[in-house]
């Protein structure tokens, strides 16, 4: 069936509905993990997340060749909640001129011997261009603090050193969206199931993911107080519901679009003289 102009352009505020309230506490507990939106089930979802997707694509091409401003996205989540399928199925749909996906996974004896954001800070886009972070810089807000991996005193200091850090980015022109894909125990189980019945997955297996999974509500808590303390309107986190990977796409799809649309990036001014250059042309072709 052909979806409708309703279809691909519902009255639904996706920002509005997923993003955090400047000041108030999440409790993710309260916060659903299935949910549909304005859409009427899977098809509908998909069909909107290609439309949408379309549209990031031209609007992407703008932003590269008008070379100003830049856009972070930063993707956090438990483990199988569907970074790497959102990655594929959506942000990865943006050209790769102009787009780059960075992995950050335990540091390297060279990024350790360093601040906790030089690795991060040489990821950040540039001009025209879109980096997507797999993890990123609130790892060591995350893991770092349920394995105690570095003393309290020192991660507690993070949240602002964070916070500045992304007011520099928004003081050059980049933009920032930062998504926290939400998913249910008993979906993330699921999920592992699959990839033990799946061989092509295996290579996704680990004993770490079990140990996280015992470490569930102190997550949740380091979750809780990143969006409490590295929310703002300019820099804002958004929770999507992820235990449905058809809306996972479709509303991180449109939230992407939305900012975009935004941003409002503008092909560049005419740098030649187009009289002259249609002279030429015209030259040439009757040389042929
Ligand atoms: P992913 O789960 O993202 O697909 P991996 O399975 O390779 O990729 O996991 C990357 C691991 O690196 C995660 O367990 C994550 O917690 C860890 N990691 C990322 N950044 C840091 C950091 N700054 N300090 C410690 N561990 C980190």
């Amino acid at each position: 069936m052909q979806p409708t102009e309703w279809d691909l352009n519902p009255k639904f505020d996706f920002r509005d509905e997923h993003m955090v309230r400047e000041g108030e506490k999440v409790s993710l507990a309260k916060i659903p993990t299935e949910f549909e939106g304005p859409f009427r089930g899977k098809e509908h979802g998909r069909a909107f997340a290609a439309h949408a997707i379309a549209e990031i694509q031209e609007l992407q091409y703008r932003m590269y060749t008008e070379a100003k401003q830049s856009l972070l996205i930063v993707l956090q989540a438990p483990d199988a909640a569907g970074k790497d399928g959102l990655i594929r199925k959506v942000l990865g749909r943006m050209n790769p001129q102009g787009c780059r996906t960075y992995p950050f996974k335990v540091p390297s004896s060279l990024e350790r011997a360093h601040d906790f954001l030089w690795r991060i800070h040489q990821a950040t886009p540039a001009a025209g261009k879109v980096s997507i972070f797999n993890r990123s810089h609130y790892e060591d807000v995350l893991v770092v603090r349920v394995e105690d991996l570095v003393p309290k005193s020192v991660w507690k200091q993070r949240y602002e050193i964070i916070n500045d850090f992304e007011k520099l980015l928004l003081h050059r022109g980049t933009r920032i969206l930062k998504f926290y894909l939400h998913i249910s125990p008993e979906e993330q189980l699921e999920r592992f199931k699959k990839r033990l019945d799946e061989p092509t997955k295996h290579w996704k297996l680990n004993e770490g993911d079990y140990e996280a999974r015992a470490k569930w509500g102190d997550y949740r808590e380091a979750y809780e107080d990143v969006f409490e303390k590295c929310h703002s309107e300019d820099a804002p986190w958004h929770i999507i519901p992820a235990d449905k990977k058809w809306y996972r796409d479709a509303s991180v799809a449109a939230i992407v679009r939305d900012t975009f649309r935004d941003m409002d990036p503008q092909l560049p001014p005419l740098d030649a003289d187009l009289d002259e250059i249609r002279r030429l042309y015209e030259r040439e072709l009757a040389k042929q």
